[in-house]
C-alpha cells in the first residue's frame, strides 16, 4: 500500500519533539556498526532516533539502505530513516523507491529562485509518495564526508523572509544557517551561533515546519541545549558520536580480530549516542507508537 503523508512517522516524531521541547538525535550512518549502535542506544534509553544516510549509500550499496530500513522496522521504539543532503533530482528519485520517511531536498548549491522552484516541484513528488521533505534556505558552510562538496560557494545565513518562502513550497522541515557550519569548527571558540536570527526564523515558520539542526561537530552540551530551546527538533550528529570510534578503529585495525573491532567500535558509538539522548532530553520519550 502506498504511504500517505498523514501517517508520516518523521513528521509525527518531530512534531512531538517540538511540543515536548526536546531534540531527536539524527545519526549520520556509514556502516553496520553505526546503525546497530543507534538501535541499541534507542532501545536502552527508550528514546526516538533517526538514522541518516547520505546519497553516497545509493552509490555504495543499496544493501546499506535495506539494513537501515530493517533497523527501523524491527526496533521497539520509534526510529525513522532520513536521507540527508540529496543534491540531485536523480538521487532523490532513486531514493524515493526505498522506504525513507523523509528526504532532504538540498538545492542550496543553486541560486535562491531556482532552489525554491526545484524544492517545490520535488516536494510535491515526494509528498505523493508519503515522504516528508527538508530544505536548507541560505547555505550552511563547509563540507562533510559523503556530501558532495559545493565548491567554493559562500555560506549564506538564512533570513526569516527566506525561511517563510521555503515553508511556502510545502516542505516539512527546515535547516537554517545561523552560524552553524558543516565539518570542523577548529575550536569551540569558533562556534558562533546567532540565536536572535534563529528566534526570528522560528517565529516565521512556527506551526508550519519543524526546524532541524546541521553542523554539530564538537558542540558543547549547553550549545546543543540552547539550539533545542531555540526550536531545533532533530539534531544531526556525525563526529560528535563517531570520534571515539574513529580513533579506536585507527589505532586498532589489524591489531585485534575484526569481530572485536566491530563489537567494541559499536559500543563506543552507542555510548556517545546515549549521552546525546540525555543531553537532548529525548530519553524516555520513545514509548509512543506511531
Ligand atoms: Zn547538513
Amino acid at each position: 500500500m502506498p504511504k500517505s503523508m498523514k501517517d508520516n512517522r518523521a513528521v509525527k516524531m518531530l512534531r512531538a519533539a517540538e511540543e515536548g521541547g526536546y531534540g531527536v538525535v539524527g545519526v549520520v550512518s556509514y556502516n553496520l556498526e553505526t546503525i546497530t549502535a543507534v538501535v541499541r542506544a534507542a532501545e536502552k534509553k527508550r528514546s526516538p532516533a533517526q538514522i541518516l544516510l547520505f546519497p553516497w549509500a545509493l552509490h555504495y550499496s543499496p544493501l546499506l539502505i535495506h539494513l537501515a530500513v530493517a533497523a527501523c522496522k524491527t526496533v521497539t521504539v520509534p526510529i525513522v530513516l532520513h536521507m540527508d543532503h540529496a543534491q540531485s533530482e536523480e538521487e532523490i528519485i532513486a531514493a524515493s523507491d526505498y522506504d525513507f520517511d523523509s528526504i532532504m531536498v538540498d538545492m542550496s548549491h543553486y541560486e535562491k529562485e531556482e532552489n525554491l522552484e526545484k524544492t517545490e516541484r520535488i516536494t510535491k513528488f515526494l509528498h505523493e509518495k508519503g515522504i516528508a521533505t527538508e530544505a536548507e534556505p541560505g547555505r550552511i558552510n563547509g563540507g562533510e564526508d559523503g556530501v558532495k562538496d559545493t565548491g567554493d560557494l559562500e555560506g549564506l545565513l538564512t533570513t526569516a523572509e527566506e525561511a517563510m518562502l521555503f515553508v511556502d513550497t510545502g516542505i516539512d522541515f527546515l535547516a537554517p544557517a545561523f552560524g552553524n557550519i558543516h565539518g570542523n569548527y577548529w575550536g569551540i571558540e569558533n562556534i558562533k551561533l546567532e540565536y536572535d536570527r534563529l528566534e526570528k526564523i522560528r517565529a516565521a515558520t512556527k506551526g508550519r515546519a519543524q526546524l532541524v539542526l546541521h553542523g554539530t561537530n564538537t558542540f558543547p552540551d549547553a550549545t546543543m541545549q540552547n539550539c533545542i530551546k531555540g526550536g531545533m527538533t532533530r539534531c544531526n550528529v556525525n563526529d560528535l558520536v563517531l570520534h571515539t570510534y574513529s580513533k579506536y578503529v585507527a589505532e586498532n585495525t589489524g591489531k585485534v580480530p575484526l569481530t572485536e573491532l566491530m563489537g567494541k567500535g559499536t559500543d563506543l558509538i552507542q555510548e556517545l549516542i546515549e549521552y546525546q539522548m540525555d543531553v537532548m532530553g529525548s530519553t524516555g520519550k520513545g514509548d509512543v507508537l506511531y
